[in-house]
């Protein structure tokens, strides 16, 4: 198989590491990729949302499938523009990746399929969503509707916080078009976990849970970032829960896209609150998450290229997909700054010592490969990933692998792991 990946981040390093352990695989292409998938593969010019360049390269060089990364080129339909030039890709369509490109989109999806999620309203025009910001309980949560890269929700306290986003959102239009339209939600209180599941649009594997670490600070505290590390599997949704959570929360999405005859395959991943009530539905992605691949994918004991042709055949049914035993755990490191401003192009010194640890796989996300050295180019550096019996040994192994890599004004969480440690102890 000739596979073009389309990203540049850690989620697209791990796709190509594991891509590139299948026997399946003749040749690996990554567009734009980094100077980690660099090494696995060849890297190509080409921009993630830059449809007909991506449609033209896979025609050309004879490409058997193509894995789509990140959202926006879902949301912008590459996986139809590629479908017109009968060229097979894992990644929904753009009526599914709606689920991620318009909140609104997906709360009407959730409220007609019965998902549990938190009670909202939907609004086009600011000085209605005002009116009705001013008499409603608080905290309450504004949510720009489209994409806003992490930063179009608001969790606000009080009403002034509250007016101030729409202020931001439809009227100074901080995001773009993304912000003309918000949802307005009650703000759920709890736990958060990742819950991913392939799909071939009929049926469904669940992967194992997951958990990420949007803010920047130890503690969960400050802006929201990417993420700044995850590990698998997440405590706070053990195994036994898998089965009825795919019931609850997956299942009746893949049978409503199915239903409106536009059915999904791919990966859908529902980013749950664990409420007093049980799980809600915060948001669906129509990916990888970013950094949870890093973990999950380190965890997959099955040809990831068998699983992405059984969903693109409809047999994800007679497939036994494996996950190793073992904890997978993800320190992100970062550029001092991030998510606001941050330098770039420092040297990065060590991977090959961090590599050699026991099972530690440094996954590169913003970096380049120059002149036979590896340099930052993004906020999010590297994610230094590894197996442990349990997480306590994972989370130790990941942070060895951390104190090997030096570069400039680098930044990392302490705490990668501690509420699941919490929650085991
Ligand atoms: P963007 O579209 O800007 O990329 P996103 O897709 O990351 O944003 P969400 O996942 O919906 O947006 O929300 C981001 C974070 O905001 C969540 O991980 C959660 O911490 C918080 N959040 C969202 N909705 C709620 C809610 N109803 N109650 C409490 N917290 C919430």
């Amino acid at each position: 198989m000739r596979i073009l990946i389309v990203g540049s981040g850690g989620r697209e390093h791990a796709l190509a590491w594991k891509l590139s352990n299948s026997p399946l695989v003749e040749k690996l292409f990554i567009a734009p990729g980094n100077g980690g998938t660099a090494s696995l593969g060849e890297n190509v010019d080409i921009k993630d949302d830059d449809l007909p360049r991506l449609t033209s390269f896979a025609r050309d060089n004879e490409i058997d499938l193509v894995v789509i990364g990140p959202e926006l080129p879902l949301v912008l339909g590459l996986s139809e523009a590629l479908a017109t030039a009968n060229i097979p890709c894992f990644g929904p369509n753009a009526y599914a990746a709606q689920l991620e490109g318009s909140k609104a989109f997906a709360k009407t999806v959730m409220q007609r399929a019965g998902v549990p999620t938190a009670d909202f309203k939907v609004f086009d025009d600011p000085e209605a969503a005002k009116i009705y910001l001013k008499h409603r309980d608080y905290p309450c949560v504004v949510k720009a509707d489209g994409l806003a890269a992490g930063k179009g929700v608001v969790v606000a306290k009080e009403p002034a916080e509250a007016l101030e986003a729409i202020d931001q959102m439809m009227i100074k239009q901080v995001f773009g078009a993304a912000g003309e339209r918000v949802v307005i939600e009650d703000a759920l209180i709890g736990e958060e976990a990742s819950f991913l599941a392939f799909s071939d649009g009929e049926h469904i594997v669940c992967m194992p849970s997951s958990q990420d670490h949007k803010a920047i600070g130890e503690g969960d505290t400050g802006p929201n970032t990417g993420g700044m590390g995850a590990y698998s599997p997440a405590p706070i949704l053990p195994p036994s829960d898998y089965e009825k959570t795919t019931e609850l929360v997956i299942r009746p999405i893949i049978e409503d896209m199915a239903a409106n005859g536009r059915p999904f395959v791919g990966v859908l991943y529902a980013g749950l609150m664990f409420t007093d009530e049980g799980p809600k539905v915060l948001e669906y992605n129509v990916r990888f998450g970013d950094p949870e691949c890093q973990p999950l994918l380190s965890r997959l004991d099955t040809d990831l290229a068998e699983i992405m042709q059984a969903c693109l055949d409809g047999k994800l049914d007679a497939l036994d997909i494996r996950w190793k035993e073992e904890t997978a755990c993800c320190v992100v490191m970062a550029a001092e700054g991030y998510p606001g401003a941050y330098p770039k192009g420092m040297e990065i010194t060590g991977l090959e010592e961090a590599n050699a640890l026991d099972t530690v796989t440094v996954f590169h996300a913003g970096t380049k490969a120059e002149d036979g050295k590896i340099l930052s180019s993004g906020g999010r550096i590297l994610g230094v990933t590894a197996l442990g019996a349990d997480l306590g040994e994972a989370r130790k192994r990941a942070y060895e692998g951390v104190e090997k890599v030096h570069f400039d004004k680098s930044y990392f969480r302490h705490d990668i792991g501690d509420k699941g440690l919490r929650r085991q102890n």
